[in-house]
């Protein structure tokens, strides 16, 4: 049977996220939330391939207690079981300690029913690190596979996985044994409407809470503040780009219009150099 383990993080609704200007860290009151779009991505392919190959697909969370509310949105989507880590003590994690607490939970996990797959997002659409999946899969020495576009096949006699990975140039085609980490873009699998018996199931659903306490216990050197080396100094806006200037190459006409163009991207030090305007 098919095990699937998918990490969601709770995300703000909104590119316009605020930041706490005394610790640096992101404000989530008041703030509406949603599941991280590439989570719930990699959610709807662990559960497309729990269908193909039946068994069953986990879902693990670390954050407030509000998160609770997007474990049910992934029950909703066809996760079967759920669990939240939350304690005081986890809060102002760095991507550091939060790979240390994922990774720890999913160790937990796994020791009591072993897990094929691990889907994680490409990244989370507030801190946008994209180290968490690589962080955790580190941490439990599995192979990574990165930016995943599709699951070619799971094949759990061999106990191999096959993705299209997209790199910038090109897609590869990488084999990996299980159990393997994936973080997931968009295309890896559509967000389906949820079946009427798993929307039902959801708004009953009570995940798991999981504390410091455990199961299992979280090193407290570990977590939190406490547990994270990094430290954002200041935050701020990059400025606005400002416009362009037009040439009216019909009043100009074209010829000098281009020439007029090249001798101020020239004068700018931009020039292709391709148009032999090398600086
Ligand atoms: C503006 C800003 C800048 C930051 N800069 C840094 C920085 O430079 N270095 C740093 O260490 N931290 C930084 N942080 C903190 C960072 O948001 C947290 O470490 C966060 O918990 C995880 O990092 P991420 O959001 O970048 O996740 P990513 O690494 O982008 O997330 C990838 C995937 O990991 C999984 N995942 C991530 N977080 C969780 C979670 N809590 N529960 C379950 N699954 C999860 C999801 O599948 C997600 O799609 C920053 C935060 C903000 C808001």
């Amino acid at each position: 049977m098919f095990h699937a383990l998918v990490a969601i993080k709770q995300v703000p609704d909104t590119t316009n996220i605020r930041i706490d200007p005394e610790t640096g860290n992101l404000v989530r009151e008041g703030v509406p939330a949603i599941m991280n779009p590439y989570d719930a991505h990699a959610l709807a392919a662990a559960v497309e391939w729990k269908r193909k190959l039946g068994g069953k697909v986990s879902v693990i969370s670390m954050g407030p207690l509000s998160f609770t509310v997007t474990i049910r949105e992934a029950v909703e989507l066809g996760a079967d079981w759920g669990a939240l880590i939350t304690d005081r003590k986890l809060a102002g994690a760095d991507t550091l300690a939060t790979s240390y607490v994922l990774a720890t939970a999913i160790q937990a996990i796994h020791a009591k029913d072993p897990i094929d797959v691990l889907f994680f997002g490409k990244q989370a659409i507030d801190g946008d690190t994209a180290q968490v999946g690589p962080g955790v899969a580190v941490r439990l020495d599995v192979p990574i596979i990165t930016y995943a576009v599709k699951i070619r096949d799971i094949d759990l006699n061999r106990r191999r996985i096959v993705v299209e990975r997209r790199t910038e140039k090109w897609i590869e085609v990488v084999e990996a044994p299980l159990p393997a980490l994936i973080t997931c873009e968009k295309d890896i699998a559509e967000v389906p409407f949820a079946p009427l018996p798993d929307l039902i199931r959801s708004l009953r659903y009570e995940p798991e809470v999981w504390t410091m306490d455990g199961p299992p216990a979280f090193d407290p050197e570990y977590v939190g503040v406490r547990g994270s080396p990094t430290v954002v100094f200041k935050m701020g806006t990059p400025p606005l780009p400002q416009a362009g200037e037009k040439i009216n190459s019909r009043e100009v006409g074209v010829p000098v219009a281009v020439k007029t163009a090249l001798d101020k991207a020239a004068a700018a030090g931009i020039l292709n150099p391709l148009l032999g305007g090398v600086k």
